[in-house]
């Protein structure tokens, strides 16, 4: 590895970021076409809306620069969720499945808006320009060709699979901000911690349901002892609502396995 890419692993996000909140948001939507083309989508528009509301709850109270978020449901029976630069987060149906209170919902997506706020893939991005794949990034990134260069590197991104997996500050930091946004937005923090306590549950019953998770993020065990003391001193929320027990009755697997959702165009 080069002298001058391990000065730039070992600085923070904000000291340096070669990727701009513009080129963040092109690269961004680039990518969240491509996740789109690849990923089953839940199709039931009550439910997505009643995410997007949640996601929209969220990011009004979120830091940072303004950034074009939207809200999709992969139709994936696995316990993730997972955020693209500069506004896509995805949320798959197997956490709606798991999640037992509106709370909960809105801890995990409170992370992944977090991860964005913090710019979390700009860090990532600049990370990579160092790497083989990014090689000729740095060039594209700064260079002017339009939305070819923001394909190419979304293809790039999302190929490499960083996406999925950020570093053990960036996790805690979006567990801490994504805490303090889910609490001014109206919910309890608790909500967060409970669903950790949810994947340790699963990881025991079924495992496979719970290993891309965990093969991407810090252990819950640890994430919850960090977060506990916070929870303790946060004021009492918002646990649940009619709309979550109206979305947990729409996707039952039940109502799934008699009912398919028609697929829409
Ligand atoms: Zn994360």
């Amino acid at each position: 590895m080069l002298l001058s890419s391990v000065a730039v692993w070992s600085l923070s996000v904000d000291a340096i970021s070669l990727v701009s909140v513009e080129q963040e948001i092109a690269i961004g939507k680039q990518a969240d076409a491509q996740v789109r083309e690849e990923t089953p989508q839940l199709r039931d528009v009550e439910t997505i809306n009643y995410i997007r509301t949640i996601g929209r709850r969220l990011v009004r109270h979120a830091s940072g620069a303004k950034y074009p978020y939207t809200f999709s449901v992969a139709d994936d029976r696995t316990i993730n969720a997972f955020a693209l630069p500069g506004g896509p987060v995805w949320v798959h149906r197997g956490v709606l499945d798991a999640a037992t209170t509106e709370a909960q919902l809105a801890g995990v997506m409170a992370h992944e808006v977090a991860h964005i706020t913090r710019r979390h893939a700009a860090g990532q991005l600049t990370k990579a320009t160092m790497t083989s794949w990014g090689l000729g990034l740095l060039g594209a990134v700064l260079g002017n060709d339009g939305g070819a260069a923001a394909a190419r590197i979304a293809a790039g991104y999302l190929a490499s699979g960083i996406f999925l997996k950020f570093g053990r500050d960036d996790e805690r930091e979006a567990d801490r901000v994504g805490l303090q946004m889910m609490t001014r937005a109206g919910w309890e923090a608790r909500g967060m911690v409970e669903l950790f306590e949810i994947l340790r549950r699963e990881q025991a019953r079924d495992p496979g349901r719970v290993e891309a998770f965990f093969s991407t993020h810090p252990s819950p065990r640890d994430r919850i002892a960090r977060l506990q003391q916070e929870v303790a001193k946060s004021r009492r929320g918002r646990r649940d609502s009619a709309e979550f027990r109206r979305m947990k009755a729409r996707i039952a697997p039940s109502r799934r396995a008699a009912k398919p959702s028609p697929r829409r165009p």
